[in-house]
């Protein structure tokens, strides 16, 4: 008798949101790939959603990009590596050799897997030497990054996902949970159905599904949030609501804080007046956060996605620390993250503005430090162009050849068209990608094919800290490649030492190794990963999930850390925390009469950033077939648009074409379309195109929130 081998199911981490499920993945004898969730990862507990339940359609070779390829007179043709990694090469060598190295950039994502990150940051920062290296995570959660450094002195989030388990409070802040983190909210939904006394609050300007669990929906004005915390603050200090022996032992700048919250917030009826909230439910919630130390903040991208979104992320923080509700089961500040890497970017120094294992480039002993551990030729000065500067510095010529790897900025950023500009005028553009045509590849000069989800092999961190393994269980197609692989070609053809990795476990262990050489002779070990030192091969597979800060035990076993900051003490040189005085300010652009409406942007549940996966799999668009334009019908009516028809949504910036719909969850004033949509459809659907460039002045994260459009009928002169 013949038997097949039964194949066995592969354990991997879903590629998609910062929960970071774990799911098993199957290759089927008929080539479909069976998915399931990983019961024994502790993010999920073997559930998925349907984004996560759908990754075995997305995964077909169709349209995948499969070899290298060379723009020659203008037309790309197949090349060989040798030829398009020495033209990567010798035109990054020849451009730096000309104008310098912060001549040359790098603008990666939240989807490359730490190991990949860290060899393109490495390159970047510490060879190259220009810190010209950005990441798509700048477009969804650098407020949060540098929120947390003003608070707790490192990018560090406190607590974990039990911590909602435990909570008898959950506030979620610009947060459609329901939509883009599903199971973090099935979660919730448990926590709910368990305890029904929990408290769920949620504040946000749309009545999304996330509210259909929320005892209290606070629909603020776009914009607000800052009146409505530092309302808050001033309530809980009158109240007497403060945890004086830990502000008096374990923070800083309590008064300062205090002075700006009670310019404009401290009364209550100012402030709902304000927000446009019922006075009666901003005091609900006022008291109800007063009276439960149980308490969990949850913020999101409608937090982030602001010109004053680190002012809020530290707005939250504030009351956080005012109460001493930070560090214990079952409360704190929670930055749920959108990508499923965007924590382990940050771990290895992913932004323009950071180093590796947590350090900062405008700190000259970190930066000592780095190079020291590298032994590399030279060192970053000082941080690097963000990514709306970055694609402005392309257009205006100082940046002369970008390297795109695994995002799609001509769809994602705001203000594309300026994208388009830039890299239109770019005189080297490399594209590191799965899809043969994107946006943003047409553009390249230099094509280079990445292994894609189920190839590549790597591990991600998502929003609570937790590393999780993704594997692969999928031969490499055609001649891709690991993109930490290919940024080791490269930096070798420049002529760097240090990039001899025998495989992604390499890479790992100098990442865990640095962590650890940081940390010698400091108690202050605020990112350590000392426990995964000197992982071979076999254990590197075999990893299981963990949160650092990760050590190793008496028994040799890895000691992983659910929660930061239980011991009280901070990342600042004192050890203390801080407080920062948030001065409420409005969105950069006000409504005009011209621009009337304020555009909202975000994700609709089933898909996924611009759609190059979760494009690929029919029933993910059963739920959202096309892009949209939410709006109230009244307002439909005021600017003669119907819903079901075109209509054209512009700003100063740009325009694009979508149907109306009334979703039924948008307030008056203004309208909501959603971010995936690209510009390889009948009509351009890149609502990028429309999107405001303004970013927060701290983080670099741009408003996608709050953009002045006016919406008018298509078609009509
Ligand atoms: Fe993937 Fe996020 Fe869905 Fe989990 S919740 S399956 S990580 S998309």
């Amino acid at each position: 008798m013949n038997l097949s081998p039964i194949p066995l199911a592969v354990r991997s981490t879903c590629p998609y949101c910062g929960v970071g499920c774990g799911v098993t993945a199957m290759p089927l004898p008929d080539g479909a790939i069976a998915i399931a969730g990983d019961a024994s990862h502790p993010a999920n507990r073997g559930r998925l959603c349907v984004k996560g339940a759908a990754l075995g359609e997305t995964t077909s070779l169709e349209g995948r990009l499969l070899h290298p390829a060379l723009r020659e007179d203008g037309v790309l043709r197949q090349a060989s590596w040798d030829e398009a990694l020495d033209r990567v090469a010798g035109g990054l060598r020849a451009i730096i050799d000309e104008h310098g190295p912060d001549a040359v950039a790098l603008y990666v994502s939240g989807q490359l897997l730490t190991e990949d990150y860290y060899v393109a940051n490495k390159l970047m920062k510490g060879y190259i030497g220009s810190a010209n290296i950005d990441t798509n995570s700048r477009l969804c959660m650098s407020s949060a990054v540098a929120g947390h450094k003003r608070a707790f002195g490192a990018d560090l989030v406190p607590g974990c996902y039990e911590d909602f388990d435990l909570a008898d409070m959950v506030v979620l802040v610009g947060s459609n949970t329901a939509w883009c983190h599903p199971i973090l909210f099935q979660r919730i939904a448990r926590l709910k159905e368990a305890r029904p006394d929990v408290r769920i609050v949620v504040i946000d300007p749309r009545r999304t599904a996330t509210c259909e669990l929320a005892d209290l929906h606070l629909p603020v004005k776009p914009g607000t949030d800052v009146w409505l915390f530092n309302g808050l603050l001033s309530y809980l200090a009158r109240a007497g609501v403060r945890d004086a022996a830990f502000i008096e032992a374990h923070t800083n700048g309590l008064e300062p804080a205090l002075d700006a919250a009670q310019v404009d917030c401290s009364d209550p009826l100012a402030v709902a007046r304000h927000c446009r909230v019922e006075p009666g439910d901003l005091m609900a919630f006022y008291g109800g956060f007063a009276a439960t130390t149980k308490v969990i903040t949850a913020f999101s991208q409608g937090v982030n996605q602001s010109s004053a979104g680190t002012d809020k992320v530290n707005s939250i923080i504030n009351c956080h620390l005012l109460t001493g509700r930070i560090g214990q089961p079952g409360m704190g500040p929670f930055s749920i993250t959108g990508q499923p890497n965007a924590m382990g970017g940050r771990e290895v120094g992913g932004l323009a503005n950071m180093l590796a294992a947590h350090m900062d480039l405008d700190n000259p002993q970190h930066r000592d430090t780095v190079q020291t551990f590298w032994s590399s030729p030279r060192m970053a000065a000082k941080g690097g162009l963000k990514a709306v500067d970055l694609f402005k510095a392309i257009e205006e010529g100082s940046v002369k050849a970008v390297w795109v790897i695994a995002t799609n900025p001509m769809v994602s950023m705001p203000d594309a068209n300026q994208v388009q500009r830039a890299l239109e005028k770019c005189e080297l553009v490399v594209v590191s990608d799965i899809i043969a045509s994107t946006d943003t590849n047409a553009f390249a000069d230099v094509l280079l094919p990445a292994l894609g989800w189920g190839e590549k092999d790597g591990t991600v961190t998502n929003s609570e800290r937790l590393i999780s393994r993704q594997r692969a269980f999928l031969p490499a197609p055609g001649e891709a490649r690991a993109d930490w692989r290919i940024l080791a070609d490269v930096a070798r053809r420049l002529g760097f030492d240090g990039f001899d990795f025998a495989g992604a476990h390499e890479v790992f262990d100098e990442h865990a190794r640095l962590s650890a050489f940081r940390n010698e002779g400091t108690q202050r070990r605020v990112f350590n990963l000392s426990g995964l030192c000197g992982l071979q091969a076999p254990d590197y597979d075999k990893l299981e999930p963990v949160q650092w800060p990760v050590r190793r035990g008496a028994d040799g076993a890895l000691e992983g850390s659910a929660r930061l900051f239980a011991d009280r003490r901070f990342a600042h040189a004192d050890g203390k925390a801080r407080f920062v005085a948030t001065a409420p300010r409005a969105p950069a652009n006000p409504v005009d009469p011209e621009y009337p409406l304020v555009l909202n942007t975000g994700r609709v549940r089933d898909q996924w950033h611009t759609m190059s996966r979760t494009g690929r799999a029919p029933r993910l668009a059963d739920h959202t077939a096309e892009s949209f334009i939410d709006m109230h019908p009244q307002d439909a009516l005021l600017y003669g648009v119907r819903e079901g028809e075109l209509a054209r949504v512009s700003s100063q910036w740009g325009a694009m074409v979508a149907r109306v719909q009334h979703g039924g969850g948008i307030a008056r004033g203004s309208v909501f379309v959603p971010i995936h949509w690209n510009g390889q459809t009948a009509s351009d659907a890149r609502v990028g195109t429309v999107v405001n460039p303004v970013v927060d002045p701290v983080s670099g994260e741009p408003e996608f929130k709050h953009t002045p459009v006016q919406v008018e009928r298509f078609g009509v002169a």
